[in-house]
């Protein structure tokens, strides 16, 4: 087949959502990706696991244009992530992020949380961002808390507000960057039945996580990367009961 050019249109209404291509990114001298190839389907809900300093965050970071790759490419349905500007603005709010420290504005309360980023980025008129808001932290059972202030609330509560806050945007995928590490254990399951959930709603997500219960039943495809590389990446049951790489091995007779 010969090289062509495909049209804008075809690509986006491809299964394809997030596709990177031989990603690299150093930190000095640092080889934080080592060419990086992985693509998600529209709907898929991949869970990214491996030892702390693998480069699952820096993963995370750079589908969200947080960190610049220095080769390599990034497309969010069917578009690469541009350099700067207003569109690097609007495909980045497309990709909505969750942190382990949750990261919502202390000085804001929990329904200005949730309007603002509507307001600004996608232009909603006030009035309905806030209906949004309100609709959206009613699914996260944190309607109630609507007019406090985050530090008023417990940290499940507040991690909930920020994958409302996320939502709030209409991402066309979310990130999770280990969202329950932060958080007491009794809070754990809250946060996870929130992403059970979105995952059920047919999100297209990638979730770096430690909780392996979360992977087995949420995953289509579990993603295991050891410093900097995917080394290898199965549907759940086959890496959980039948991983192939020694790095794997170890890694879940640590875990598990
Ligand atoms: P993980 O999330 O898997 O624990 P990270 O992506 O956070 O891994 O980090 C991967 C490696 O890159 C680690 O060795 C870390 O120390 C390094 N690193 C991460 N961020 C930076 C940075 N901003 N500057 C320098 N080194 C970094
Ligand atoms: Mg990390």
């Amino acid at each position: 087949m010969t090289e062509v050019s495909v049209a804008k249109e075809d690509v986006a209404s491809s299964g394809d959502l997030v596709v990177l291509k031989s990603v690299n990114k150093h930190f000095g001298a640092l080889h934080v990706l080592q060419d990086i190839d992985l693509t998600i389907s529209r709907g898929e809900v991949v869970v990214v696991i491996g030892p702390s300093g693998s480069g699952k965050s820096t993963l995370c970071r750079t589908i969200n244009r947080l960190e610049t790759i220095d080769s390599g490419t990034i497309t969010i349905d069917g578009r690469p992530l541009p350099h700067e500007g207003k569109e690097l603005a609007r495909l980045r709010a497309d990709v909505g992020m969750v942190f382990q420290s949750f990261n919502l504005f202390a000085h804001k309360t929990v329904l200005e949380n949730v309007t603002l980023g509507q307001v600004k980025v996608r232009r909603t008129d006030k009035k309905k961002a806030e209906e949004r808001a309100r609709a959206l932290l009613d699914r996260v059972g944190v309607g109630a808390q609507a007019d406090k202030y985050p530090a008023q609330l417990s940290g499940g509560q507040q991690q909930r507000v920020a994958i409302a806050r996320a939502l709030a945007m209409d991402p066309k995928v979310m990130l999770f960057d280990e969202p329950t590490s932060a958080l007491d254990p009794e809070m754990i399951n809250e946060v996870l039945e929130v992403m059970q959930q979105l995952a059920r709603d047919g999100m297209t997500m990638i979730v770096v996580t430690h909780e392996m219960g979360f992977a087995r039943s949420a995953a289509n495809r579990v993603v295991f990367m050891a410093d900097g590389r995917i080394v290898e990446q199965a549907v759940p049951e086959q890496f959980f009961s039948n991983p192939r790489s020694d790095r794997a091995k170890d890694f879940l007779s640590k875990i598990l």
